[in-house]
């Protein structure tokens, strides 16, 4: 069987260095937002090249807490309309609506499933405040003509970096593109946790002041509450973890990147449409979608031969019985994407064999 992801294999060699590391946790006895937090933060700032990163409880409060510090600065107004594509996570959504602010949906394309700047031309009004670009299966799009037009209209700019941690577009890391970043640090995840984890990154001092005191309820200064936070903040050892993992992310993504190659030239077959890639820096194959038109068929025929799949996603977040003030609302090409897209395994522990093996099969299908 090849799992869609071995996590395990995934973890397997960071266990030993863990291992001491929490036994000096035990020793050291300091469990909330200690020199694990503080070192991580300065480490991941640095590897995303900005000045400041700020460790949150998980990828949804990353980006719920850089747009309820916006709205707290006063560069947000309550109602504010935040552009995002259609075809996204729900998180997307969800943080927009939970800081109070209006999410405006926007189809998406067949060519790399994100938000292009034409929609964003077409699409943006007077109301819109800000630009929710998700870097969807770990591809950065148009991130020069999207900045640019954000510029131009004075349109704040938040990257949802969660698939994408180390993707490269215009010598820009993901989470230094935009004016703040939230990411996840899911155990699934390119650089994943044994656990939730999340961050910002930003550039602006300002933003990160108030993402740090909104993280930890609202205060700088222990029972001194400026604002009206919430508790989000990224665990001691799960950061531990995070700094043992982060010296190997590019290596594990130049594997994911090498074993793409080989899909997008091996993989002959009319009935698999496989993924559009330009750049290959700018794109760290969180998942390696292709669509089928009879996706359950190819699922069954895949797992037939021992190979496991996933659909992200299969419902889009405007369809979700959660959010029935969007159920109305129409995007065809995200619509038909999420009923033909498929992820086929695509990993740094995945072996030759294996790799040969999916490429067999999926030439056979
Ligand atoms: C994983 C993910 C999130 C949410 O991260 P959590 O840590 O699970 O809250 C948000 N957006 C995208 C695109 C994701 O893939």
């Amino acid at each position: 069987m090849i799992p869609y992801l071995n996590i395990k294999k995934i973890n397997q060699p960071y266990q030993e260095a863990f291992l001491s590391k929490t036994k000096l946790f035990f020793d050291k006895g300091h469990y909330i937002l200690g020199d694990e937090v503080l070192k991580f933060e300065q480490e991941f700032a640095a590897y995303c090249k900005v000045s400041h990163c700020i460790g949150v409880g998980n990828g949804l409060d990353a980006l719920l807490l850089i747009f309820k510090a916006y709205i707290e600065l006063g560069a947000l107004q309550p109602g504010d309309e935040v552009i995002v594509p259609a075809n996204t996570y729900i998180a997307c959504i969800l943080a927009i609506q939970n800081a109070g602010l209006t999410p405006k949906l926007v189809d998406t394309n067949f060519l790399n499933y994100n938000l292009t700047i034409d929609v964003l031309q077409q699409q943006v009004t007077q109301n819109t405040k800000a630009v929710l670009m998700v870097h969807l299966y770990g591809q950065i799009t148009d991130a020069l003509a999207i900045q640019t037009f954000c510029k131009d209209f004075g349109l704040l700019l938040i990257e949802d970096a969660a698939q994408a941690h180390g993707a490269v577009a215009n010598d820009r890391k993901a989470g230094a593109i935009g004016n703040a970043a939230g990411f996840s640090f899911y155990p699934g995840k390119n650089l994943g946790c044994l656990g939730d984890g999340g961050a910002i990154t930003t550039n602006n001092a300002q933003l990160a002041d108030c993402v740090r005191s909104l993280r930890n309820y609202g205060s700088e200064l222990k029972y001194h509450n400026i604002y009206k936070g919430i508790n989000s903040r990224l665990d001691e050892l799960q950061a531990a973890f995070l700094r043992l993992k982060l010296p190997d992310l590019d290596f594990d993504n130049k594997k994911r990147q090498g074993i793409a190659k080989r899909y997008l030239t091996e993989i002959v077959n009319p009935l698999i449409v496989l993924p559009f890639v330009n750049d290959f820096s700018a794109h760290v194959f969180h998942v390696f979608p292709v669509r089928v038109e009879h996706r359950a068929e190819f699922q069954q025929y895949l797992m037939d031969h021992n190979i496991q799949t996933l659909i992200h996603y299969p419902i889009p977040p405007h369809k979700q019985q959660a959010m029935s003030e969007l159920n109305d609302l129409r995007f065809p090409i995200s619509e038909l994407v999420h009923k033909q897209i498929v992820s086929i395994p695509l990993n740094p522990s995945l072996t030759v064999d294996e790799q040969d093996f999916i490429i067999e099969k999926m030439n056979g299908f």
